[in-house]
């Protein structure tokens, strides 16, 4: 039990990584805050860690809200007396992202907001109850495309998976000495919704699949799997790292 007596609130964990990571840190032996904008999905995440005998509950919350993201925190403590971990997971892919030229100004404010206002609210409301409970671990979903010129383009989101990784070191060096820990967790492309439109397409999908140097996609797991390092004490000195688990995409 690597999370055993932590309670671990997870933004984005109605789906994808953010679900996998719900249902592996329940079985690590933490107690799930699961928070999403979407109700259904969240409470399916509960249910499944229920099944699993795990403990969770959800609070709906849209991170780019000040006011649900402070009311989130207030009902982890709530729920369960103490905050240890937060994973700022949540995050949007607008299908109308694209080029600076063709990128409209609602699409980038929308994606900001969630992608880097969303992990902004989310330490600035989440660090207070972190250091109530004598420290803790951050992680920040950010993206390999932080890391690199995506021949994709994708110039929002790029963009505010960037802001998250300098926004993870800012915040790793200001509260190392309080016992925090900060981390921006890099995916590379992973089988989730979030890239279900992209890759519909046969032909769209197999020239993505030529630039991921293991011929495939990540599974969500192995991006929880590396969550749950970060989560845990086994990550201790791990702090301020852009911890890449990219398949080699930002090697080749
Ligand atoms: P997903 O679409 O499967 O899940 C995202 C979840 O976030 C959904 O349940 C959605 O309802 C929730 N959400 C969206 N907006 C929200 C808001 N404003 N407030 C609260 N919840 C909100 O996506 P995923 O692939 O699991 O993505 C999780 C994170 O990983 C995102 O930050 C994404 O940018 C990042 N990421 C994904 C990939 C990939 O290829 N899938 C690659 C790199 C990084």
């Amino acid at each position: 039990m690597r999370l055993s007596n932590k309670v671990a609130l997870i933004t984005g964990a109605g789906s994808g990584i953010g679900r996998e990571a719900a249902l592996l840190f329940a079985k690590e032996g933490a107690q799930i805050v699961v928070c999403d904008l979407n109700e259904s999905a969240g409470k399916e995440t509960v249910s499944q860690i229920a099944t699993q005998n795990g403990e969770a509950v959800f609070v709906r919350a849209d991170v780019s809200k000040a006011a649900d993201t402070k009311a989130m925190i207030e009902a982890a403590e709530a729920a369960y007396g103490k905050l240890n971990v937060l994973f700022n997971n949540a995050g949007i892919f607008h299908p109308a992202d694209g080029s600076v030229l063709e990128t409209e100004e609602d699409v980038w404010d929308l994606t900001m907001n969630v992608n880097l206002k969303g992990v902004f609210l989310g330490c600035k409301y989440g660090i207070p109850a972190l250091l109530r409970a004598g420290g803790g671990s951050i992680i920040n979903t950010a993206s390999f495309v932080a890391m690199v010129g995506a021949a994709t383009s994708q110039s929002a989101y790029t963009a505010s998976k960037g802001g998250v990784l300098s926004l993870t070191r800012e915040i790793a060096v200001e509260f190392a000495r309080q016992n925090i820990r900060v981390n921006a967790l890099c995916p590379g492309p992973v089988e989730t919704p979030l890239l279900a439109e992209l890759m519909s397409d046969p032909a769209r999908r197999q020239r993505r699949l030529v630039h991921i140097p293991p011929g495939r996609l990540a599974q969500a797991q192995e991006i929880a799997n590396a969550a749950l390092f970060l989560a845990s004490d086994e990550s201790s000195f791990v702090n301020g790292s852009t911890f890449l688990v990219d398949g080699g995409i930002t090697a080749a």
